[in-house]
Parts: structure tokens; sequence; C-alpha cells
């Protein structure tokens, strides 16, 4: 069983030996700084209380406040939260926003509850960790099944516990209440800027690319969007409940629209062309990531890419989007058969990054139009590549161990400046 806490302090002893970091250094890196954990017990609609442990791992502040989404899904854990904390701080610095790395969960089926008991249980949790938030102390954001109206709710919670108007202490908000243009589409736009520059680097022409995608959410969707308008050729995408490979290119939009309608991808393999079988056809989530493409992008869950099916992999390079979507042992056996894996602490800092747009936005009140906000990203996410690209030819390292150079040295650094005992 793969645990994603090993997994992340793996990768940062890797990176704390290249860089010769000071024990005491290291040491600080492989915990959070803080961990809360409570039990939250809410009413439900039919009168009884129920309880959810819910968690926030505040891991590094040195370059500026914790920083990172809250995630409901019955499979959250103390280890994955930790894990999950780790990586915002180091995608932090990959991109070089100011900001450390937190995370925070609740163990709870989202599904299950009704829309006034999701609020009852929002509202709970961010009353909870008032005293350890603020926009200079702990900025949340979306992840796994909590989204704009979620953050809105906590917003408004967060702002009559103290007392005031506090706009930049969650992002990710609705654009009417202090969300920045641009936030939703901002992940996958990330990606897609990736997705250029190493295709350059690979020689590979847009027009005879082709991409597996799989998850069809905001982040596979966005970026599915952005890669076809560029001319790649996208020619797979899925959901859980499995997925579509249609050769000749799928059109992003309409295979959404067709998602939304049939409520899965499966089966949407004709949209915008007469049906026929010979165009495309119905696929598993596994035979998705073993198809025989150039590029695939896993943008779902973590641990998709395993010891089990590195071996299989047929791609030349594959784009992270979701977080933590190779273990460690594939990543290994990656590297050996000279697989490039643009790692997740670069390829989907989009998202974070827009977030510091939107907190910038909300602490100076003056808000920017889209295209300022997409073209600020494109700045930050070219010099967050070339650095990790640079890092790793010169250290002979893949771009994963480059961008973890990179990140370790920036936090390092802060650390050090400040007396290294934060
Ligand atoms: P989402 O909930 O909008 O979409 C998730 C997608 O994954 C859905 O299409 C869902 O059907 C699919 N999925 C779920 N289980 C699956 C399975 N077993 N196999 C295949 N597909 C499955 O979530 P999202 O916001 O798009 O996030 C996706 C990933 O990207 C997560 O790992 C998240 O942590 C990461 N991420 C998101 C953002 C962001 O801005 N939303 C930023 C950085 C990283």
């Amino acid at each position: 069983m793969n645990n994603p806490y090993n997994n992340a302090k793996m990768q940062l002893k890797t990176v704390a030996k290249t860089l010769n970091l000071e024990t005491h250094l290291f040491n600080q890196l492989l915990k959070p700084q803080k961990f809360h954990q409570t039990t939250l017990k809410i009413k439900l609609d039919n009168g009884k209380i129920k309880a959810f442990p819910a968690f926030r791992s505040q891991h590094n502040n040195s370059r500026g406040p914790y920083k990172g989404g809250i995630r409901y899904h019955p499979q959250v854990s103390i280890d994955e939260v930790k894990a999950l904390s780790i990586w915002m701080s180091v995608k932090c610095a990959t991109v070089g926003i100011p900001f450390g790395g937190a995370k925070g969960g609740i163990i709870v089926d989202p599904k299950a509850l009704s829309q006034s008991e999701l609020e009852r249980l929002s509202r709970a949790y961010i009353h909870w960790l008032t005293p350890h938030l603020g926009s200079w102390i702990d900025v949340p954001a979306p992840d796994v099944n909590t989204n704009a109206q979620i953050m809105a709710w906590m917003l408004d919670e967060y702002e009559k516990t103290v007392g005031h108007q506090e706009p930049g202490v969650l992002t990710g908000k609705p654009v009417a209440i202090g969300g920045s243009l641009g936030r939703e589409e901002a992940t996958g736009l990330g990606g897609s800027f990736i997705l250029t520059r190493l295709a350059k680097k690979l020689n590979l022409k847009p027009k005879t690319t082709t991409i597996a995608i799989q998850g069809f959410g905001n982040v596979g969707y966005w970026f599915a969007y952005f890669a076809d308008k560029l001319g790649f050729k996208v020619v797979a995408a899925s959901d859980s409940q499995g997925g579509i490979y249609v050769p000749e290119g799928l059109n992003p939009k309409l295979t959404l629209e067709c998602k939304q309608d049939k409520g899965k991808i499966a089966g949407c393999y004709c949209v915008g062309s007469v049906c026929d079988l010979k165009k495309g056809k119905t696929i598993t989530n596994a035979d998705l990531l073993e198809l025989n493409v150039d590029i695939i992008v896993p943008a779902a869950l973590e641990n998709v890419i395993t010891k089990d099916n590195a071996q299989k992999i047929k791609a030349k390079a594959i784009i992270e989007m979701a977080n933590g979507p190779v273990t460690p042992e594939a990543d290994t056996i990656l590297n050996q058969r000279g697989i490039l894996s643009a790692p997740d602490v670069l390829s989907n800092a989009g998202g974070v990054t827009v977030s510091y747009f939107e907190w910038v936005q909300n602490n100076q009140g003056y808000y920017w139009e889209k295209a300022e906000v997409f073209k600020k990203l494109e700045v930050i996410i070219d010099q967050a590549f070339t650095a990790a690209w640079n890092v790793s030819l010169k250290q002979k390292v893949n771009l994963r161990t480059g961008a973890y150079l990179v990140a370790v040295d920036r936090i390092a650094a802060a650390m050090r400046l400040r007396g290294g005992n934060r």
C-alpha cells in the first residue's frame, strides 16, 4: 500500500542529499510545523448528530503564509493531509510565489450529505479553525470535492467570527465575492503552458502529438480545452466510470456537454460526428494510461501510475495534473525507461498561482481582467519550468528532482535567513 506521507518524505530525502541540506533543516521539513485535528459534530436534516474527523496540516511558513486546499473524501487520512501539505510547500516554492504549504481535510462522503448539511459541516470546520487562519497566517482553498460555493460559506463564517471583512483569507471564491477571473481555468491552462514547453524540448509538433487524459473534471477538461486550442490531438479522456478513445481526436467542449448530459464520459466518442464505431470506443481507466499515445495526463487521483503498470506505459511523456499520480517506485521505472514526467508541483501549479493572484487582488482591493491573469500566469509558469529544467540538466536528474531541488533550496534559504529554527 502506498503511503503518500512516506512518498513525500522519500522525495525530500533525495533532494536533501544533493543539496547537502543541514540535518536540522531537513528534520524540520519532514513534519508539519503545526497539525490540528478535531471531530466536528453536526446536526443532520433528520435531527441526528453525526461526527466527522477533520484535520489541518500547516507544514512550513518560512516563505509566506500557509497555503493549501481543503479536501472532503471518505479516504482522507492524517498521512494524506500531511503529505499534501508538504507538496504544497514544494509547489509554492517551485513557482516562486510567496506562500508556505498547508492542507486540510474532512473524512466525509459529501455525496451522502444534503446541501444544508454540507453547509453546516463547512461552517463548523472553518469556525473550529478560525484562530489558526488569516490572510497573513493560513489561506485555504478548494480541493477534491470542495468548490467555490463551499469557499463562500467558509468566508462568511470566518468573517462573522472575526467581525470584519477579509476576502484574502480564502481563495477559490466565487467572483462575486472576491474570486479572481480565470481561477476556474487556471490549473488546466498552467498545464497547457507546460505542455507547449515540454513538446518543444521533445521535438513534438502539436498537430501530430496525441494526448490521453485521465479525469475530466475541472483540471482534465480545461487541460483538454487548451491543448486542443493549441492544435494538439486529444484522443482519449475518462472519468471515474471509464473513458473513451477517439483516434482521430475528440472535441473537448462537445465531449463535456455529452458527459453532462449522460452523467458519464463512456459512450461519448461520437459527439460532433456521425456515430461510427470505427471512430472510437469505450475504454477503462487502466487502458487509458497504457494507450499508444505521445503524452498521458493523469488528472484525477493520486497513485495511478505504480510499479505494477509503469512498465506498460507507452507514452513518451507524462504531465502530472493530479497531485501525486506517480509513485516513487514508478518514477524510478519511468526514469530507467526514458519516459519524461513533468511533476505535479510544476504541472498543476497554475491553480495555486492564480489563487495567489486572487489573494493579491483581495489585499489591494483592485481587480484584474482575465487576460491579465492569464498573461501573468504564463510568465510565472515559464520561469518555473525553465528553472527546473536547467537544474535537472545541470544535476543530471529528472524534472521532478529538478523542481524539488529549486523548491527545497528556496525554502531552506528562507529558513536559514530566519534563524533556522522556525
Ligand atoms: P474534479 O472533482 O473536478 O474532477 C475529478 C475527475 O476525476 C472527475 O472527472 C472524476 O470523475 C474523475 N475521477 C474520479 N475518480 C476517478 C478514477 N478512479 N479514475 C478516473 N477518473 C476518476 O477535481 P479536479 O479539481 O479536476 O482535481 C483533479 C486532480 O487535480 C486532483 O488530484 C486535485 O488534487 C488536482 N488539482 C486540482 C487543482 C484545481 O485547481 N482544481 C489544482 C491542483 C491540483
